[in-house]
């Protein structure tokens, strides 16, 4: 299909705070064939460019200036089997929740715990996506690439490549605005290999009167809790959790565990200790804390909600107050998950 780009499109529908501002340019892409003539266009010369999926990591503060690419390439197909093992390939404008129940569906099994994040299949790499355990990371083979410095080559990359970590890979640092992710390769099963520690994942499937379940169980469990515990974006404009889990050194953390033994705290490396983020905005009495339709949400501190009409400035503001507050009663630096333009 022909490429359309229109001007001055408002970009509300297209991410989930709800953020009413305008692209310059806006595009979809949704065929590779259409990646030549993009790259170019005058409009895409020009820049800045930005990747869009489905806007759920992503705080708008401004009008974007250049032109918005919505990256919405389709298609789901096996790639390979061998015995119970399952080379799974997913185009990255596909759904990141419809492609999770295609799988269950299909009996190909490891995403189950991923169910419900919002997004896009393309950009599940790049922030190297995690909930209740799991992280995408364990399940993907191969991301599939189109370089933009060289007329849009293929580019496969290992998961080695990709410098997975917590919440963070290559796609964030020198892939940027480099690599466009069009698909992504994921190693799955046919035989179950259930992760139902996590969380309240157990004492729910208990609830339910599970004792044996299925992937689809697990799935609908994971659903069931993120159902109760998160805002819907439909209902409160929201980017999930807005910080990360601050990684600090294990002497910090001894400091900071004297003056508050209760820390939810978790190993993670030689020498590092991660926290709960959303215990320290808590504790720091920010919980429900409000600056007019900006506020931190009253049942998770880590999620930042537009109550209706916040902009994105003035959710960036509250962004800055609950960061210079856990700075000043803890000294830890909490670190923006969403992309902030
Ligand atoms: C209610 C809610 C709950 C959430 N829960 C979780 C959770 O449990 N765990 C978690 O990890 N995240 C969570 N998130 C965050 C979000 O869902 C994920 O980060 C998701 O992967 C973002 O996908 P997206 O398509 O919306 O990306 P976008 O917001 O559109 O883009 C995010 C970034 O990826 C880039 N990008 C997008 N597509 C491509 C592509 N094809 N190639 C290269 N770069 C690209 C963009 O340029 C941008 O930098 C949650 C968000 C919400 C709103």
């Amino acid at each position: 299909m022909k490429l359309s780009i229109q001007s001055h499109v408002s970009l509300k529908p297209h991410n989930t705070f709800g953020m009413e501002v305008q692209a310059a340019q806006f595009c979809r892409l949704t065929d590779l064939a259409q990646l030549p003539a993009l790259l170019a266009d005058s409009n895409y010369q020009r820049g800045p460019v930005l990747w869009l999926g489905g806007g759920s990591n992503l705080l708008l503060t401004r009008d974007y200036p250049g032109l918005v690419v919505k990256v919405e390439l389709g298609g789901i197909r096996l790639l390979q089997q061998d015995g119970d093992s399952l080379l799974v390939e997913a185009a990255a404008g596909e759904n990141w929740h419809q492609f999770v129940r295609h799988c269950l569906q299909q009996g190909w099994y490891g995403l189950e715990n991923l169910s419900l994040i919002p997004g896009t299949v393309g950009a599940c790499p790049v922030q190297n996506i995690g909930a209740y355990g799991v992280e995408v990371k364990d399940h993907i083979e191969q991301v599939v690439c189109a370089d933009l410095t060289a007329n849009a080559a293929t580019v496969v990359l290992d998961n080695a490549d990709c410098h997975f970590a917590y919440r963070d890979s290559i796609f964030k640092h020198a892939a940027a605005g480099r690599l466009l992710v069009t698909a992504v390769r994921f190693r799955l099963s046919r035989q179950p290999q259930l992760k139902t520690a996590y969380g309240d994942i157990q004492q729910e499937l208990e609830h339910r009167g599970i004792t044996q379940p299925s992937p689809l169980d697990v799935s609908n469990v994971v659903m069931a809790i993120r159902a109760s515990k998160l805002p819907d974006p439909a209902e409160l404009g929201n980017a999930g959790s807005f910080f990360k889990n601050p990684v600090i050194a294990q002497q910090q953390a001894d400091a900071l565990l004297q003056r508050f033994p209760a820390l939810p705290h978790y190993p993670a490396g030689p020498g590092r200790v991660k926290l709960a983020a959303g215990w320290l905005i808590d504790q720091a009495g920010l919980k429900g804390y409000r600056q007019g339709d900006a506020a931190v949400h009253a049942r998770q501190a880590l999620v930042l909600v537009n109550h209706g009409r916040a902009s994105g400035s003035q959710m960036w503001a509250l962004a800055r107050h609950v960061q210079d507050t856990v700075q000043q009663r803890y000294g830890v630096e909490l670190e923006a998950e969403p992309l902030v333009l």
